[in-house]
């Protein structure tokens, strides 16, 4: 059994990994400022007596205490209107809290392992992105509060890991969606189900023929346990290669809810990159991981919880077989 630190384990991706941790039997202290986190999301039954919350901002102070076997740093807004509402903060996630949680996992000689991100790349002109692409990202533009942070973080890291032979790894989480996603927080899956399940319209952002390449959340959580039980550095990419473009996206999220809603198209944002898709060799051969759980399968699990959520019927449609 270890005692795990997870800083942002309020949110969606950290309280997944939070309730797969406590399902192996190991301790978990959540460290989250819950801006965009939430309490309810740390009531997996498990939970009880193994997990502890503390409420904290991790670029202004760590106060944990006692045994720690390891420390995951998923504190970070993480959807573009959150990080394009709190650049300061974002910034300061990634680089102060980074350094504090470090400096935690060093003193405890635990293993660190940072939840980096696909943006790295930014628009990437290499692809599908191995991790030796050093990315395209615009050093001022207003995503850069987020891409530069987490670039930062990983420059950061790896210093630690030089001159102070601390024990780190690196994960670049690619997009990732499922139950828990926050109704209100701006990224496409929830934005799309709820649009559907509401009856409104789904927005697309640009043409729609930008892509990304979603991972389901369990497989997500499965990699970064795999990571952060291996040797390995990193940094890793851990995310989903199965590439589709925004639209048919919306059109997929439109049959399988049975939704009417038409789609609009909304003006791109700034710096939106236009593809996405990991190469995940090394995930494959370093910690033999890979996803499981198709696009159309997953986006069911995430319509039946959005279903749960709103208190309606998600009226699914068999929405056939998909790779991964
Ligand atoms: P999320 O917003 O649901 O979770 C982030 C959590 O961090 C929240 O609980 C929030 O309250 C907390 N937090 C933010 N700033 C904090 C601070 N200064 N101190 C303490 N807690 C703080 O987002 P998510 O999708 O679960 O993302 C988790 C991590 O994974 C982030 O670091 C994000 O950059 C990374 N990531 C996620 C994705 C994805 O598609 N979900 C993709 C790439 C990287
Ligand atoms: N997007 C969209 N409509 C929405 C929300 C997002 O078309 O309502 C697009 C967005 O422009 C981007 C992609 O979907 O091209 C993924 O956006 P998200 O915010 O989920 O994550 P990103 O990969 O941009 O960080």
């Amino acid at each position: 059994m270890s005692r795990v630190v997870v800083a942002g384990g309020a949110g969606f991706v950290g309280s997944h990994l939070c309730d797969a941790l406590l399902a192996r039997g190991d301790q978990v202290v959540c460290v989250d400022d819950l801006s965009t986190g939430r309490r309810e999301n740390l009531t997996a039954p498990s939970a009880e007596g193994q997990l502890e919350l503390v409420v904290a901002d991790v670029s202004r102070e760590v106060p944990v205490e006692g045994p720690i076997d390891a420390v995951c740093h998923l504190a970070s807004p993480a959807s573009p209107p959150a990080y394009l509402r709190h650049p300061l903060e974002t910034l300061a996630a990634g680089s102060e809290g980074t350094r504090r949680l470090l400096e935690l996992a060093a003193a405890h000689r635990a293993r660190f392992l940072l939840a980096s991100t696909s943006e790295i790349y930014g628009d990437p002109v290499v692809h599908p992105q191995q991790e030796s692409y050093r990315g395209n990202v615009d050093p001022t533009g207003p995503r850069s509060v987020y891409d530069e942070a987490k670039r930062f973080a990983e420059s950061l890291t790896m210093a630690w890991r030089r001159t102070r032979a601390a024990d780190t790894a690196i994960a670049r989480i690619f997009n990732t969606y499922g139950p828990r996603l926050s109704a209100g927080d701006g990224r496409v899956v929830s934005n799309f189900v709820v649009q559907a399940m509401t009856g409104e319209p789904l927005t697309v952002y640009g043409d729609g023929s930008q892509t990304r390449s979603l991972c389901y959340v369990d497989d997500q959580v499965r990699g970064l346990l795999a990571l952060l039980d291996s040797d390995e550095a990193g940094p890793v990419n851990i995310g989903n290669p199965d590439e589709r473009t925004v639209l048919e996206l919306a059109g997929t999220v439109r049959k399988l809810t049975g939704s009417q809603s038409p789609i609009v198209f909304e003006p791109l944002p700034t710096d939106d990159p236009t593809r996405r898709c990991p190469d995940i060799t090394l995930a494959r051969r370093a910690l033999g991981w890979k996803p499981e759980v198709g696009l159309e399968d997953g986006l069911r699990r995430t319509i039946d919880h959005f279903a749960a959520l709103l208190g309606a019927g998600a009226g699914a449609e068999d929405g056939g077989e998909c790779g991964g």
